[in-house]
């Protein structure tokens, strides 16, 4: 066909749609929906995708496109198709969900090589072309006469692939390696003529006799205690060689996963696993509501199941939340199905990313598991989606396309009639309201395997050790639990709830607290280099020694980050060995797993973090938990406080005694009656579940009504109020007579980065033009949304009422 339809990366709502361009004849055959072309766009060349091949268009002077950039389609018609779905469902771009689908490596500046997979005749024109290379770049044959069609049967064939090569910006990170340069009866002359002195010289050489592999430089120095003089030494002399070798990036590939077999199911899960299989099998796209508490064998049941669709042919997608996606989850699903599974995390560098995301493609793998965007996959034959840890908020996007995972995985198990598995121990209020009501299906696993007791939970009220003279932050129960611990030889993890929190300073005289100039919150302290930063702007200032209002040098720091849990740990208990786990700690990549490791080997008794050690660790000798401010986020301004603190404190809990050993909890709060608190306690998720279900009912929060969050922010103060104000009228005006319109009012953080923010809220049962009312307000504010001086931002699913 020689028409295609093309969606242009151009980000604005005046070009989503799609614009026709005639295909040069040598694309013609080979042309599908999915690739990727360039277009003449006005006076510039730009990307696009296209969407649609036709013979007819309504319109007369067609340009024709530039190039094709694919020769396979990177995304499947499902995917397009899918695409278009994420995209009116979240108000977003077209070019935005389409872009996003993708791994960052087809987004940046690349060149292509054709690499020849076969050593059987291609075709006179190619072995021409590749003239007894096994590679050559891609341009070599776009100069060639030969046709895209010819070129795209061989890569269907398996006999040629493309591979892209990242014209990357991130500099890899390099070692230096030193290797033996002559052989080994040279190597043991050159010991023989060596002079006495040159003691360092020669043990480095027999070294390098006895073990040929290739050492990084800075292990060999340090090993044979000599200096990078002695290698430079040797270099000149001819004797050995360095070179740079690039650091291994994918914390998995060394490592021998040891194959696992499938477990006999218990009863129960046995009858979990039941109407999963019938749906396989039925080809039902049922979506299934996993509920069992932590260690009641949901995993092993995504593995079976995941086995009944491998065995079938098909092809599976786990989603599991970015900060649970830990070499111990990763090594269950390696385990159990080896090289037939491809890992999406964001530890992987872009390159690994798309190497994984082509295993997919290609169809050498079975089974994905990742993170958000792995819901993303282009498979084309899906069995099973499964997506565990289903409460978890990381499903949901927070930037454009404001997808959640959940939604797009429900809309591709339509498309491929497959079910989907949603599992948790605490599953969020809506997904357990839908199975109740009948629209997901509620499995229920209520033993953990082993039969093993809930670990007890004992609430300590800081405020009564307060009263008694405990100035510290481990009440006097913790601190002996801790010891005794110790003193067993066991393992202890600590959980500081640090979000609402954060270590700011104030002036003892005045009360001044410093604040970022640029966005109305306070400025964070940074130990290590004495310096406060904004973290919603890039802005930082080092720590004044007087307080800026009143001069006065009364400055005290505030808040408990884990680096001051650290040191008073030190003080009182200076036995213990901690390991500290949180975000300053674990920037470096690969550190996470490294801290995990070392905690795990028992050179730590105590590992002390944030949220991310919460979930899905699984230590046998942690068999004390303790909680250091349980109630921290309870007073944040967001209805789903209580849900959170009660996930959290759940999801913790089940760390401890998940082995032989039992397990102990303490859990340290000022709002020791809090119901998030004592049902957590009690393991109780039912109740809880009701309590609250009560609550948001009273207040008309979700799941009985939907949400949608409006954010208006501007530079200008008045325009902002201006506009939330205007919008607020105009929905007012339209929406159904059950539905409320709240605000304008500021959002809770009123500026950032100089912009003035202001919000309104929705509030819905039914809706049926929601999307367009929101799509006509999109566009009203178009000019100014693209001049850049207004932003607009609509979650129809919001998470953070920030
Ligand atoms: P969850 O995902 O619900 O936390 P897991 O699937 O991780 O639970 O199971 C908890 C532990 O029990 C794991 O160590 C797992 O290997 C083991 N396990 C799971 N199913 C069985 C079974 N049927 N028989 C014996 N052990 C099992
Ligand atoms: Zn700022
Ligand atoms: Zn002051």
């Amino acid at each position: 066909m020689k028409i295609a339809s093309i969606i242009v990366d151009v980000p604005s709502s005046s070009t989503n749609q799609t614009y026709d361009y005639l295909v040069p004849e040598k694309y013609r055959e080979m042309i599908t929906p999915g690739m990727r072309v360039t277009v003449p766009f006005g006076p510039r060349k730009i990307m696009g995708f296209v969407v649609q091949l036709k013979d007819e268009t309504t319109l007369t002077k067609l340009k024709e496109l530039h190039e094709v950039l694919d020769i396979t389609p990177v995304l499947t018609d499902e995917l397009l198709k899918l695409g278009e779905f994420v995209a009116k469902k979240t108000i977003s771009l077209y070019i935005t969900v389409f872009q996003t689908m993708l791994p960052q490596v087809l987004k940046s500046q690349y060149t292509k090589d054709l690499v020849r997979e076969t050593d059987e005749f291609l075709s006179p024109e190619l072995e021409e072309l590749f003239a007894g290379r096994e590679s050559i770049p891609f341009e070599e044959f776009t100069a060639s006469s030969i046709s895209y069609y010819h070129l795209q049967k061989q890569i269907e064939a398996g006999n040629i692939t493309i591979y892209y090569h990242v014209k990357s910006r991130i500099t890899k990170k390099q070692l230096t390696m030193v290797q033996l340069d002559v052989s080994e009866m040279r190597a043991l002359e050159t010991l023989e003529d060596l002079s006495k002195q040159a003691k360092k010289q020669k043990e480095l050489i027999q070294y390098l006799i006895e073990h040929p592999e290739p050492i990084e430089q800075a292990k060999l120095v340090k090993l044979l205690d000599t200096s990078a003089q002695t290698v430079k030494t040797l270099v000149s002399k001819g004797i050995v060689k360095t070179f740079q070798q690039e650091v291994f990036r994918d914390p998995y590939k060394n490592q021998p996963i040891e194959q696992t077999e499938a477990f006999e199911l218990t009863d129960e899960q046995a009858a979990a696993m039941d109407p999963i299989i019938s749906s396989i099998d039925e080809k039902e796209d049922n979506v299934f509501l996993l509920h069992g508490v932590t260690g009641s064998g949901k995993t092993e049941i995504y593995l079976q199941s995941i086995q009944h669709v491998i065995s079938k042919g098909q092809e599976a997608i786990v989603l599991v939340p970015e900060i649970s996606l830990t070499p111990q989850m990763v090594r269950r699903f390696k385990g159990r199905f080896g090289s037939n599974v491809a890992v999406m995390h964001s530890g992987l560098s872009a390159g690994e990313k798309y190497d994984e995301w082509r295993k997919i493609q290609q169809k050498q793998v079975q089974v994905v598991v990742g993170a958000r965007s792995a819901i993303f996959a282009p498979f084309s034959n899906i069995g099973i989606i499964i997506i565990d840890e289903e409460h978890e908020t990381t499903y949901k996007q927070e930037d454009q396309p404001r997808y959640h995972a959940r939604d797009v995985a429900i809309e591709r198990a339509k498309n491929h009639h497959c079910p989907v598995v949603m599992g948790s121990a605490t599953p969020s209020l809506e997904s357990f309201a839908r199975a109740k009501k009948g629209v997901y299906k509620l499995l229920t696993l209520y033993n953990r395997t082993n039969r093993q007791q809930m670990p007890s939970v004992e609430i300590v009220d800081m405020r009564k050790e307060l009263h008694a003279g405990n100035r510290t932050m481990f009440s006097t129960s913790l601190m002996e639990s801790m010891k005794a611990c110790m003193e067993r030889g066991e393992q202890i993890v600590l959980l500081l709830n640090r979000r609402g929190y954060s270590t700011f300073i104030m002036c003892r005289d005045c009360g001044h607290v410093s604040e970022c100039p640029h966005c109305d919150i306070a400025l964070t302290y940074h130990k290590n280099n004495h310096r406060l930063k904004c973290h919603y702007c890039s802005y930082e200032q080092a720590v004044p020694n007087h307080c800026p209002s009143c001069e006065s040098d009364l400055i005290r720091y505030f808040g408990t980050g884990t680096q001051r849990v650290e040191e008073s740990l030190a003080k009182l208990l200076p036995e213990a060995r901690v390991i500290r786990m949180d975000v300053d700690t674990t920037r470096r990549k690969g550190s996470h797993e490294k801290l995990l490791k070392q905690f795990s080997e028992k050179k730590a008794d105590i590992l002390l973090g944030t949220q991310m050690i919460a979930k899905g660790l699984d230590f046998k000798d942690v068999t004390l938990v303790g909680v250091l401010s349980a109630d921290s986020m309870l007073h944040l301004p967001d209805f789903r406080s209580a849900e959170r603190t009660f996930q959290l404190l759940t999801q913790v809990s089940g760390r401890a005694g998940r082995h032989e050993l039992a397990g102990n909890v303490i859990v340290q709060t000022y709002t020791p009656e809090h119901y998030s608190v004592t049902y957590a306690a009690e393991h109780n998720f039912l109740d809880f579940y009701k309590h609250e279900m009560a609550v948001r009912k009273a207040f008309q929060y979700p799941p009985f009504v939907f949400l949608v969050l409006i954010t208006v922010s501007h530079e200008n103060h008045a325009r902002a109020v201006q506009v939330a104000g205007e919008i607020v009228k105009q929905l007012s005006h339209v929406v159904a007579p059950g539905t409320t319109v709240l605000g304008p009012t500021p959002s809770t953080i009123a500026r950032i980065k100089d912009r003035y923010r202001y919000q309104c809220m929705i509030k819905y049962k039914h809706e049926p033009n929601l999307i367009p009312y929101l799509e006509h307000i999109q566009s009203a504010y178009a000019d100014e949304i693209r001049k850049q001086t207004l932003q607009l931002s609509i979650d129809t699913q919001p998470y953070y009422m920030m």
